[in-house]
C-alpha cells in the first residue's frame, strides 16, 4: 500500500541522520567525537527542575488550555516587555511543544497551497521541509559569505514575487552563527509592510551572543506588529531542549488558528513543563552568564584551529554556538565531490562528527556545533587536522 504523497515529499532531518550514525559507531563500541549536537551540553538549572518536581507533587498532571496556561503566558508577555519593550495581550500568545511545533503550527495557520515562502540560505534544515508540508512553495535566497551570510532589505526585495506570502528569518542563526543587525531588521520590517509579507521571526538563540553584541528583536517594533510572527523557545536558552516548550507571538487572529489546531493535535503542551517554563522565564537568569562565558571560551578556541587548518577558513560567529567553515579548497583540491563526502570520510578515518554544509542549503562548508566540552572540541580539532594534512 502507498505512503501518503505529503509525508513522501520531505525528507529525514539531516542532522538527526548525523546523530544516528554516531549512536551506530558507538554501538559498535567505536569511540566518535560528536561535533554535530544541536542543543546545549549544559544541564537544566536546578531552580527550574524544582518547578517541574513542586507541579508533579501537586498534581498539576492534567491537560492545559490549548493555548498554554495564562500563568505561562503572562510570563512570556512579561519576558517580551522586560526585553523588548513590547506590548502583548495573552490572545497574542500561545505556547507549543517546541519552537519547532510553534513553527509548524504558523506555517500551517499562514500558509494557503502554492503560497511562496523566502527562505535565505543556508537555512535551519526544518524550514524547507515544514513549507512543503503546509503546501507551500520555496524560493530560496542566496546569502554571501563576504557578507557573513546576512540578509539585507535589498536582497529581499529583489526576491519577492506577487505569490511571496512570507519570509523566514532566523537570528542568531543555525547555522551560520550570524545575527543581522537592528538598522536593517528595520528597513526590512518597512518592507515587509509595504509589500504585506508576514516575518517568521526565529529567534531562538536570542540570549546566545557574544563580544557585547546584542540581539535586536523585531518586538522592538510595535510599528510592524501585524506582520511580525515571533518563534521563541526555551530550549536553548535554558539548556531544556527535552522539557519541549516554545511560544509563538502575533495577531490574534493567527494565533487563535494555532491554538485551534493545537487544540485537536497535541491538545496542548506538557502541563509540567510548562511550570518548569514558567520558572525559567521569570526565575534567575544568572545561569546564562556562565553559559555564554563557557562557550565564548569554545567558540574563540574552535575558530583559531579551524583556521590554522590548511584549506578552511570561518569567520567567529555572533550568535548560537555553532561555527560553518568554508572548506572549498579542499574539495577543489583533493578532488572530494561535496561536503556530506567530507563529512563521511572525516567520520570514518577520524572519528570526528560533522554535518555537512549541503544539508543547510549551501555546499562546501561544514557546521561544527560547540555545544560540547572544549576537551572534546580540542581532540576533535586535531583530528581534524591531522585528516585534512593526510588528504
Ligand atoms: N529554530 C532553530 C533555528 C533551531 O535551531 C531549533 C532547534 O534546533 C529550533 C528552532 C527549535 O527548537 P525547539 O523545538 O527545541 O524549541
Amino acid at each position: 500500500m502507498n505512503l501518503s504523497r505529503r509525508a513522501n515529499s520531505i525528507t529525514a532531518s539531516p542532522t538527526m541522520a548525523v546523530l544516528e550514525e554516531v549512536a551506530k559507531l558507538k554501538d559498535k563500541g567505536i569511540e566518535v567525537l560528536d561535533l554535530g549536537p544541536g542543543q546545549p551540553d549544559f544541564h537544566t538549572p536546578e531552580s527550574i527542575k524544582l518547578s517541574a518536581n513542586k507541579a508533579i507533587e501537586e498534581n498539576f498532571t492534567r491537560y492545559t488550555e490549548p493555548a498554554g496556561i495564562l500563568e505561562l503566558r503572562k510570563a512570556v508577555i512579561e519576558k517580551y516587555r522586560r526585553d523588548f519593550g513590547a506590548q502583548y495581550k495573552p490572545n497574542e500568545v500561545v505556547i507549543s511543544s517546541g519552537g519547532k511545533h510553534s513553527l509548524f503550527n504558523l506555517m500551517l495557520a499562514i500558509i494557503e497551497e502554492g503560497d511562496e515562502v523566502l527562505i535565505p540560505a543556508p537555512y535551519w534544515v526544518s524550514y524547507p521541509q515544514q513549507v512543503i508540508l503546509a503546501g507551500g512553495k520555496l524560493r530560496f535566497i542566496e546569502l554571501q559569505d563576504e557578507n557573513q551570510f546576512v540578509l539585507t532589505r535589498d536582497i529581499l526585495e529583489e526576491s519577492l514575487t506577487a505569490n511571496t506570502k512570507a519570509v523566514i528569518i532566523n537570528t542568531p542563526s543555525n547555522p551560520t552563527g550570524s545575527v543581522i543587525p537592528g538598522k536593517e531588521l528595520e528597513k526590512i520590517a518597512e518592507l515587509a509592510l509595504i509589500k504585506r509579507i508576514y516575518i517568521i521571526f526565529d529567534e531562538c538563540y536570542e540570549k546566545l551572543t557574544y563580544d557585547g553584541i546584542k540581539h535586536f528583536s523585531l518586538a522592538f517594533l510595535q510599528e510592524a506588529k501585524e506582520v511580525t510572527l515571533i518563534i521563541n523557545s526555551v530550549s536553548k536558552t535554558y539548556a531544556m531542549p527535552g522539557w519541549r516548550i516554545g511560544f509563538a507571538l502575533g495577531p490574534e487572529k493567527v494565533i487563535s488558528t494555532v491554538t485551534k489546531l493545537q487544540s485537536h493535535t497535541t491538545s496542548a503542551p506538557c502541563s509540567i513543563s510548562q511550570k518548569a517554563a514558567v520558572e525559567a522565564l521569570s526565575g534567575s537568569q544568572d545561569f546564562i552568564k556562565d553559559m555564554l562565558a563557557q562557550y565564548t571560551r569554545r567558540r574563540d578556541y574552535m575558530v583559531e584551529a579551524l583556521n590554522s587548518i590548511p584549506g578552511i577558513s570561518c569567520h567567529k560567529p555572533q550568535g548560537a554556538f555553532y561555527i560553518f567553515p568554508n572548506i572549498t579548497q579542499i574539495l577543489e583540491s583533493k578532488n572530494i565531490n561535496s561536503s556530506e563526502e567530507f563529512s563521511r570520510q572525516l567520520v570514518s578515518h577520524a572519528r570526528v562528527a560533522v554535518v555537512p554544509g549541503s544539508s543547510f542549503g549551501k555546499e562546501g562548508y561544514l557546521r561544527l556545533s560547540f555545544a560540547t566540552s572544549i576537551e572534546v572540541i580540542k581532540e576533535s580539532l586535531k583530528r581534524m587536522k591531522k585528516f585534512v594534512e593526510g588528504l
